[in-house]
């Protein structure tokens, strides 16, 4: 891995110089928050962002993505890769892709997903400024963010970009850069470090511990019921969440009805619907008719189910959903303590 520096004055050149050759997308200002979108100018970058509105997992697996048109029994896919860079990505986030990357390859290979994923370049920035509800440091620290393929952190009068892949090594002919010095690299590795003291909510417990305990907690039906009661099954946790990826697949047929398109939606475990399904003679059966027990698999899958598969929690601990949640009841750090504190 090599590392090189620039400084303020000739970055927006770099940024310019990048947007006039490639798409790229990072974190711009939009009404009171943060969303990702395709820049049209280095002004609109702002790396001073705290969590966007949803992930950047929506580059990659979009929340309405079209897969195939179809015609009779003729079909062709829709799936176009754009090839691009993804700047500013927060390391949480990319943790977050890193679980959504095995997740769609490791059985089916999803070319949906990874034909978007393949043709993107990650470069990954420092958390500048922490959002109200994270708890990232908390979170499987022992996991490292690996996805990316550069990462830059901004230290006194410039930014580090510390170079991971060749795609990342290529960044470097859009700038003036310089190789960092071992001061520079200690700057960006404090940074990095001292970010982490100023999460404002923490897990009290290791991932192992919490896993256990949860997983423990799976037949305490009052306990559910307790914690989803002010639930309104919107699914707005599961919307907002860099580690969910569950998806439903509708077909839409034109009017000639020979043609149409599959397109596939994000879904969403806490509505009401979402574990409905139909039986014989038109009959349906809810296996999880309970808000409680929606509730209850959420955090199953977030804090034990997945951990085996993925070596650590599948929460990365954005806090996107504390935020997100009317009722102000999906923050994981209160559910989880709570339960551990049992
Ligand atoms: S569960 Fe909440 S805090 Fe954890 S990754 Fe998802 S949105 Fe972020
Ligand atoms: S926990 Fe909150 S955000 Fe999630 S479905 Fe219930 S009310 Fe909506």
């Amino acid at each position: 891995m090599s590392a090189s520096f620039i400084n303020d004055r000739d970055f927006h050149d770099f940024l310019t110089a990048m947007l006039r050759a490639v798409p790229v997308y990072g974190p711009v200002a939009k009404r009171s928050g943060f969303v990702f979108e395709r820049l049209t100018s280095a002004d609109e970058l702002r790396l001073d962002y705290d969590v966007t509105v949803l992930p950047p997992k929506k580059l990659f697996f979009p929340p309405a993505q079209d897969l195939v048109r179809f015609r009779g029994p003729e079909f062709q896919s829709c799936v176009e890769p754009l090839e691009k860079i993804l700047l500013g990505v927060h390391f949480y986030d990319v943790k977050a892709i890193d679980q959504t990357d095995l997740l769609f390859s490791e059985r089916n290979f999803d070319v949906n997903y990874m034909a978007h994923r393949q043709c993107t370049t990650i470069v990954a920035s420092n958390v500048q400024t922490v959002s109200k509800r994270a708890f990232f440091a908390s979170v499987g620290p022992e996991i490292e963010p690996r996805g990316h393929d550069a990462s830059l952190t901004k230290i006194t009068g410039g930014y580090v970009l510390e170079m991971r892949t060749p795609k990342g090594e290529a960044l470097l002919e859009h700038g003036r850069f310089e190789p960092a010095s071992a001061q520079q690299l200690d700057a960006a590795k404090k940074v990095n470090a001292d970010i982490l003291k100023r999460c404002p909510e923490a897990l009290e417990h290791s991932s192992a511990e919490i896993a256990a305990k949860v997983r423990a907690a799976f037949g305490n039906e009052d306990l559910w019921s307790e914690l989803a009661a002010d639930c309104f099954s919107c699914g707005s946790c599961n919307t907002v969440c860099p580690t969910c990826y569950c998806f439903d697949v509708q077909d839409a047929w034109n009017v000639d009805q020979v043609s149409g398109q599959r397109t596939r939606y994000w879904d969403a475990c806490l509505t009401e619907d979402f574990a409905k399904i139909t039986i014989a003679g038109g009959a349906s059966e809810n296996f999880r008719e309970e808000r409680g027990e929606r509730f209850r698999h959420r955090f199953m899958r977030k804090a034990s189910y997945l951990n085996e598969k993925l070596g650590g929690p599948a929460c990365v601990g954005c806090g996107r959903c504390s935020a997100a949640c009317t009722a102000d009841i999906a923050d994981p750090v209160h559910v989880i303590n709570k339960i551990m504190a049992l």
